[in-house]
């Protein structure tokens, strides 16, 4: 580029926003990211929402994320104001709460859940309520929410064990599995075509790495495949927007994590608490991966440390067991870690 001509400089410059600005959408407003297909970014701090996107095939319409069952009422106006084509199929990139307790509202306008095989092994061991034993974490949420306690859980019903294809001649979406990351059966909805990834929560943007039902070496590794599609568009399960740089500073995050905790190995539990401070100074003057510092640290130190030979901490870690009750999925209280719950106005 020569700088000495300011109008080319212009032009340039403008043709380097266009994507950007087309990609910076506001929370619980609808973006176009190419024809027919379409991203949402939840409201969590009011509601604990999810991102949702969707894709208009030719006769039907493929929504990725189930969502907290206000999240599925909020954006189904937000579709049917696009297209007529109905709502079939409802991507649930995992099993937690604020991604597939809309199941049964989105069985009730029409749509089937989908999932890859391990969500429903998840819910098993989660949602023991449905399953015939004790209460699980869908009887906990409907403490604090009245979304779900006015619903119902809904098992994904159709699924899948390492991909099922999405094609109708113009637009393909690959549904797929890399191993372990964010849960044991995290899918990822792939558009080749466009070049537009949706990762669920095995990639997000800001601090909302929920680590305990999943393992951090296996994240790091499943990351590394998800890299090699390609993608141009990183839409995260939540936050905003990215490009492909998304999946590298989630990756980055999680390694420089790995790589403080390390530092710790052989220390006792305790000492490995008190030093939760330090790395959080440490990983925030990181300029790329400080975003993602937040309530979770302390949670996610004790995940490494386990998982690198450590003993969990005593007692537990308030972040460490619960994703939905914990603050940033809770609604109103998202971001005040003491907070307590309040019901959310529907
Ligand atoms: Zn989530």
């Amino acid at each position: 580029m020569n700088p000495s001509n300011p109008a080319r400089l212009l032009a340039v410059l403008a043709s380097a926003l266009i994507p950007a600005l087309r990609c910076s959408a506001e929370v619980n407003e609808v973006a176009k990211l190419a024809p027919e297909v379409y991203f949402h970014e939840g409201d969590l701090k009011a509601h604990g929402h999810c991102n949702n996107g969707w894709i208009i095939l030719d006769d039907y319409v493929l929504v990725i994320d189930g969502n907290f069952p206000s999240g599925a009422k909020e954006i189904i106006p937000k579709i049917k104001a696009i297209t007529d084509k109905p709502i079939r199929f409802a991507f649930d990139t995992h099993h937690h709460g604020d991604h597939a307790y809309g199941n049964q509202v989105w069985v009730e306008n029409g749509a089937t859940p989908i999932a890859h095989e391990g969500v429903l092994s998840e819910m098993k061991k989660y949602e023991t309520g449905l399953f015939g034993d004790k209460p699980g974490r869908w009887e906990d949420a409907a403490k604090t929410r009245p979304d779900v306690a006015a619903s119902k859980l809904k098992p994904p019903t159709l699924l899948y064990k390492s991909e099922m294809i999405f094609d109708d001649g113009r637009h393909r979406v690959e549904l797929l599995h890399f191993g372990v990351a964010h849960t044991h059966g995290d899918g990822w909805a792939w558009l080749p075509n466009e070049k537009i990834l949706f990762t669920g929560d095995a990639c997000v943007n800001g601090p909302y790495n929920y680590t305990a039902d999943g393992n951090v070496g296996d994240w790091i590794r499943t990351l590394e495949t998800a890299k090699k599609l390609g993608a141009k568009t990183v839409c995260p399960g939540h936050g905003p927007i990215g490009g492909a740089e998304l999946l590298e500073d989630q990756q980055a995050y999680f390694a420089a994590l790995t790589a403080e905790v390390k530092k710790l190995t052989g220390k006792e539990p305790d000492e490995v608490r008190q030093a939760v401070e330090g790395i959080r100074d440490t990983l925030k003057k990181q300029e790329r991966i400080a975003r993602y510092v937040g309530n979770f640290l302390p949670a996610q130190v004790e995940k490494v440390f386990v998982e690198l030979g450590g003993k969990p901490f005593l007692p537990k870690t308030a972040t460490a067991d619960d994703h939905d009750t914990a603050p940033q999925f809770r609604p109103h209280t998202a971001m005040r870690s003491n907070a307590r719950p309040v019901p959310v106005q529907q």
